[in-house]
């Protein structure tokens, strides 16, 4: 017996919980079920956060979460779930298999079985947010080698444990050099480390319009988190229904396991929700619960459910469809075909040994780190570059000198055009012209002089090469 946290959640969540619950016990799955109340009523009863202490005590304890889609109120303060779920228990992998179910749900791809594993932890995410002048406000994207590593090695690990032939990376290095450049660079070192299994990189914008065109070519593909948030809801949704979908969140202790859609409050209360990507959640869980024979019994069922045509009012096509049925109805056409196998579509069985192998990250020796200059942010209202960089040739310091400046990364001066739109955030870099490091006293000196000067910098970002290597962005157009 596994003892597991669930809850119901908001809106259809109830319905399709119990859909589910009553699968997986006809099914013979080993559970026991703690249930725990997280969402609207939570977050409406003043907490912000939308769970109670007590209620983490219990996901803490069982290390599995099953949960239904909740709603999360309008308006300021209260805070994603979901996101706090991931990230205070270390769930770094969200894993969403896409698979279409041809000719039974309505898609135009008939050959589609993609797995989307997305870093859930990093990028945009880490809502770390500023406003810096009256104009320009800004998030910081976050990329760690850790996080990476993570990721990217268990996409390999699911590749190799599940049988799949390739893993793609898409990301957008040919303009972020560092932070896309870091996910594609240890994309490629984990890479060859798996030489049986293929790899390939796609830029994200073509390569998300191939998955919309295409989604035969791809197998499983791995991807930073907000590019992983928006193409596994295109690759859910081409596969006929994002109602369809459930995904899983994977840390090194803890798991949850939900379904892709939310908490639809438009047709709650009305037993017409479609309970599979929740049923999907759930068989995602067997599996990593090393229940697998439960798992194969329940997929293979609703496999079968689906070819009969027993339909919930979302993918109910008169032309395939033999019968509309409500949510509590679907859920009893998969009990009753529990021990049936899908006629047409393939039948699911699982691997036996699954052993993802996912070492503890070690942290590596400090590179070399020289100080080669500092960017100082200016807020500044004018809008000819040169007047800034006139008053700017004021703070220099010796032979640590103004090198150029941008705005909003394209380089407007020395030497600008015109025709260049400037907002009122300047970045300015200053750099010994000799190439030597500069201390941080210098830059200590740079600021004193600027806040002299009357000139506002809003932050300071340090210029360094690790290990001989410049590790910071030239200005467009340098
Ligand atoms: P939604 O996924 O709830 O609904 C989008 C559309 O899909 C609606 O037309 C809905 O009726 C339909 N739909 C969704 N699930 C369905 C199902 N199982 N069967 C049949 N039709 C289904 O997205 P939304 O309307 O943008 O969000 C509603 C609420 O859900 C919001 O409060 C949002 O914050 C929340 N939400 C929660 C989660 C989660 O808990 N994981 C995820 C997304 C959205």
């Amino acid at each position: 017996m596994k003892r597991i946290t669930i809850s119901k959640g908001d809106g259809i969540g109830p319905e399709i919980m119990d859909a589910t619950l009553e699968i997986l016990k006809a099914a013979g799955a080993q559970l026991e079920y703690d249930e725990i109340e997280v969402g609207e009523k939570v977050y409406l009863s003043g907490n912000t956060s939308g769970i109670a202490s007590e209620s983490w005590e219990k996901i803490r304890n069982n290390k599995i979460f099953l949960k239904a889609p909740i709603t999360t109120p309008s308006g300021g303060g209260y805070k994603s779930l979901n996101v706090s779920t991931r990230k205070t228990l270390g769930l770094y992998a969200n894993v969403r298999p896409c698979m279409s179910l041809h000719p039974f749900v309505k898609t135009k791809h008939p050959v589609m079985d993609i797995v989307i594993i997305r870093e859930n932890e990093e990028d945009l995410y880490a809502g770390i947010e500023h406003q810096q002048t009256d104009e320009v406000v800004q998030c910081l994207k976050l990329i760690s080698r850790p996080g990476c590593e993570k990721i990217i090695r268990y996409a390999f690990e699911y590749a190799k444990n599940y049988g799949r032939k390739k893993v793609t990376c898409f990301s957008k290095d040919n303009i972020m050099k560092q932070t896309d450049g870091l996910f594609h660079e240890v994309f490629n070192e984990i890479a060859a480390e798996y030489p049986e299994i293929e790899n390939d990189h796609w830029i994200v914008d073509i390569g998300a319009a191939k998955v919309a065109d295409t989604p035969e070519d791809f197998d499983v593909i791995v991807m930073q988190n907000l590019y992983g948030d928006i193409i596994s809801d295109i690759a859910a949704q081409i596969t006929g229904s994002v109602g369809l979908a459930g995904s899983c969140n994977i840390g090194e202790e803890h798991a949850m396991f939900e379904a892709i859609h939310g908490s639809a409050p438009t047709i709650a209360g009305q037993n017409i929700a479609n309970p599979s990507a929740l049923i999907q959640g759930a068989i995602l869980m067997l599996s990593h619960i090393g229940q697998n024979e439960v798992a194969d019994k329940i997929q293979n069922a609703w496999l079968k459910t689906i070819e009969d045509g027993v339909h919930t009012v979302d993918i109910y096509d008169e032309n395939v469809s033999t019968q509309k049925v409500g949510t509590k109805e679907f859920g009893q056409a998969v009990i009753e075909r529990l021990g049936q196998l899908p006629n047409k579509m393939p039948v699911r069985k699982s691997p036996t040994n699954i052993n993802l192998n996912l070492p503890k990250y070690n942290r590596k020796p400090r590179l070399n780190k020289e100080l080669k200059g500092v960017d100082l942010f200016v807020h500044w209202d004018g809008f000819d570059p040169n007047d800034i960089g006139g008053q700017l040739r004021n703070i220099e310091i010796g032979d640590i000198k103004l090198d150029m400046i941008t705005n909003r990364g394209i380089k407007v001066f020395p030497d600008g055009f015109k025709e260049t739109f400037c907002t009122d955030h300047w970045r300015c870099r200053f750099k010994n012209v000799n190439g030597t490091n500069i201390t941080k006293e210098d830059i200590i000196q740079l600021l004193n002089n600027a806040e002299a000067k009357g000139i506002d910098v809003i932050k300071t970002e340090n210029l360094y090469h690790f290990d001989g290597k410049r590790s910071f962005s030239l200005g467009q157009g340098q």
